[in-house]
């Protein structure tokens, strides 16, 4: 493709293993607008489970605890439609994930990003860090330990701060993928209060970076806002819903241009915020 033709670029929240209704929203997504992905790029909790060992590392409560769609995809009954990038969320099947700390392609078309990855696609530049906070798991552990299944190696999927040091000493990416939202968002919640979600280490890494484009999803929320860096850089945040077949801000679409940067395409970007 010549590099001058515009991209398009879907977005994917949280998957939990419905990679179907993923692909659905997508498919959905094609047909409404016209356009072809190019590439898909997915923040996390993708739950990329091929068997009974793989869910043995997954930390879910037990509700949740289940092999998802992958092992079609893994096994030959389905494919993935377009190519489509993932970084590890905070349940993940960790074994095979840390199998391959700097990524690798599990299925046809899918493929890990690593524990801190970089991506070029026809001149983009995209980084990611799978993973989230530490403090916070420990905080969560406490405050459901009873909810857990009692997996001897379930394990949460946490950055470490030399994942840190590596991602900010990357070029500056285009698109960053975080698993956890910046903090300090003006984000609305349901009842119109600003709540404060988010992690202060995605913040910083997103000041340190600089990109034109960060997706994120974790908090199962979407919501579309813009933040000016110290160094007067201004950033676009795409926060994703979970994905679900009653929820469109699962998805979002973006067409990038050279010179003109990101566009987003769908009207849908949640919490009463109109496009
Ligand atoms: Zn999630």
């Amino acid at each position: 493709m010549n590099k001058q033709m515009p991209i398009i670029i879907a977005a994917c929240g949280d998957v939990h293993g419905r990679m179907h209704q993923m692909q659905e929203h997508l498919l959905q997504m094609e047909h409404c607008t016209g356009l072809n992905i190019d590439l898909v790029l997915q923040v996390g909790d993708f739950q990329p489970i091929r068997n009974e060992q793989d869910l043995a590392s997954l930390k879910v409560p037990s509700k949740y605890r289940s092999m998802g769609d992958f092992p079609d995809f893994y096994q030959g009954a389905s494919r993935f439609n377009w190519p489509i990038w993932f970084i590890g969320g905070n349940h993940e099947p960790v074994d095979l994930l840390d199998q391959h700390p700097e990524g690798a392609e599990l299925v046809a078309n899918c493929h890990y990003l690593g524990r801190v990855g970089q991506l070029q696609w026809q001149g983009l530049a995209i980084a990611g860090l799978s993973g989230i906070y530490q403090e916070e798991t420990s905080r969560s552990s406490r405050a459901g330990s009873e909810k857990i299944v009692k997996e001897p190696h379930a394990r949460t999927l946490t950055f470490s701060n030399q994942d840190i040091d590596r991602l900010i000493s990357l070029p500056r990416p285009d698109i960053l993928l975080l698993h956890d939202w910046p903090a300090g968002l003006a984000c609305p919640d349901q009842q119109g209060r600003f709540s404060s979600r988010g992690c202060d280490i995605s913040r910083t890494v997103v000041e340190l970076l600089e990109p034109q484009l960060v997706l994120c999803g974790h908090q199962h929320y979407p919501y579309q806002t813009g933040i000016t860096t110290a160094s007067g850089r201004s950033c676009q945040i795409c926060c994703l819903d979970q994905v679900d077949p009653a929820r469109p801000g699962c998805v979002a679409l973006f067409r990038y241009t050279v010179g003109a940067g990101f566009e987003r395409l769908d009207r849908y970007t949640g919490a009463g915020i109109s496009a």
